[in-house]
């Protein structure tokens, strides 16, 4: 199978890792890719927004099978452009990655599907938006209604904060807030089967006891050995089947990945958000616990085969990522620092692997080109093990002004 990947972070570097792993693979390719991924795949350019050239870029390249990583080609229907040359793509249509795209499409599909979430209202005037705040008290969450780089949604118990977030967006969603840990679950779909993946969950804050502004995820681990056992199940059933089952009454069936980000609250699970693609960073330990090849699992949503796909088999071990982000990010990156101590994680660190997110190659040398620089990965036989071989190849790593959280997976590892 000659397979493309679309995109150019960690989560697109681990997918090609994993991609690579699988003797079905005999070809791969990325585009835009980095200098991580090029040591994987051979790497092309293309604005990964266009789906003509996305296509045009598949076609040439007799590509078989392409995988579409972020969500914002998928909004833009790129999946769609290159399933019209007759190649199978992973990747839902534009119409029903606005799950992800959407807000407040999201919250009429869970209402119609009976999917237990936060009671919301859409707003579009300041009225609407004052109603809307009263109704649920402070803390506030705030969420501009478009896709927003995880940049849309403000929590907060600051009423002017809020209300001047809601005032900046054209239409915006006000919900209760939720109370209780996070849990990332991701399934792979065809639009009528539903296979969950193993449970993780990430840390979105910039700093150490989830201190500082949010970012695009700063670490992640999994299995969660605080989790119920039939988290998985039940959230397949009252969650992920529901909702692939609306769309697809609704004549837009969704296929590919579904990420529901759920609270476990009190009351019980609650989606706080669906997206329409693998997430990042959880990707990055989630794959690296997944022991079924990964591009057969893939083609078979993309080709309506899941039904008849043997179960999943998981390592019983745990997985932890670490991310390291560059000078100033979630503000405004610096970038062009050179990164120094790859070849060391490479060579000393047996089970660690150091996964790329906004890297370069400048003048046969690797450089910072993003906020988020790399996603340090390792595995143990629990998660204490996994936590320290990460931060030891982290401690391998110079990059001038980065930085890094100190405290992924602690508390569930029991320090
Ligand atoms: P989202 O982009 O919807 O995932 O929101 C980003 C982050 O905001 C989530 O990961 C949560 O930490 C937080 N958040 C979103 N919605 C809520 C809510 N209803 N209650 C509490 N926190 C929320």
């Amino acid at each position: 199978m000659k397979v493309l990947v679309i995109g150019g972070g960690a989560r697109e570097h681990a997918l090609c890792r994993s991609l690579s792993l699988d003797p079905d693979v005999t070809s791969l390719h990325c585009a835009p890719g980095n200098a991580g991924i090029a040591e994987v795949a051979e790497l092309h350019a293309v604005d990964a927004l266009d789906g003509a050239a996305v296509a045009d870029l598949a076609v040439a390249l007799g590509a078989d099978f392409v995988v579409v990583g972020p969500e914002a080609p998928l909004v833009a229907g790129v999946a769609d452009a290159v399933r019209a040359r007759g190649i199978d793509c992973f990747g839902p249509t534009a119409q029903a990655a606005a799950l992800e795209g959407s807000k407040a499409f999201a919250k009429d599909v869970m209402a119609a599907a009976g999917v237990p979430t936060a009671r919301s209202y859409v707003c579009t005037t300041a009225d609407e938006i004052d109603a809307a705040l009263d109704a649920f008290g402070a803390p506030y969450v705030v969420k501009d209604d478009g896709l927003a780089a995880g940049k849309g949604v403000v929590v907060t118990g600051d009423l002017a904060a809020a209300r001047a977030h809601a005032l900046s967006c054209d239409r915006v969603v006000i919900e209760e807030y939720l109370d209780g840990p996070e849990v990332s679950l991701f399934a792979v779909t065809d639009g009528v089967t539903v296979v969950p993946l193993q449970p993780a969950q990430d840390f979105k804050r910039a700093l150490d006891a989830d201190e500082g502004p949010n970012t695009g995820g700063m670490g992640a681990y999994s299995p969660l050995p605080w989790a119920d056992p039939a988290l998985v199940a039940e959230v397949e059933r009252t969650v992920l089947q529901p909702t692939v089952d609306e769309l697809r009454r609704r004549g837009t069936p969704f296929a590919g990945l579904l990420y529901a980000g759920l609270a476990i609250t009190s009351r019980g699970v609650r989606v706080i958000e669906f997206n329409a693609r693998f997430g990042d960073p959880e990707t990055q330990v989630v794959l690296a616990r997944l022991k079924t090849p990964l591009a057969g699992l893939l083609r078979a949503a993309a080709t309506g085969q899941l039904a008849a796909f043997p179960p999943l088999r998981w390592s019983d071990g745990a997985a932890v990522t670490v991310v390291i982000a560059s000078y100033n990010y979630p503000d405004t990156p610096r970038t062009g620092d050179p990164i120094s101590g790859l070849e060391e994680v490479a060579e000393k660190d047996e089970h660690a692997y150091v996964l790329h997110a906004g890297t370069k190659l400048a003048d046969g040398r690797v450089v910072s080109a993003g906020g988020r620089v790399l996603s340090v990965t390792a595995t143990g036989s629990d998660l204490a093990k996994a936590r320290d071989r990460a931060y030891r190849a982290v401690d391998r790593i110079g990059l001038d002004g980065g930085h890094h959280r100190t405290d992924i997976a602690a508390k569930a590892a029991g320090l």
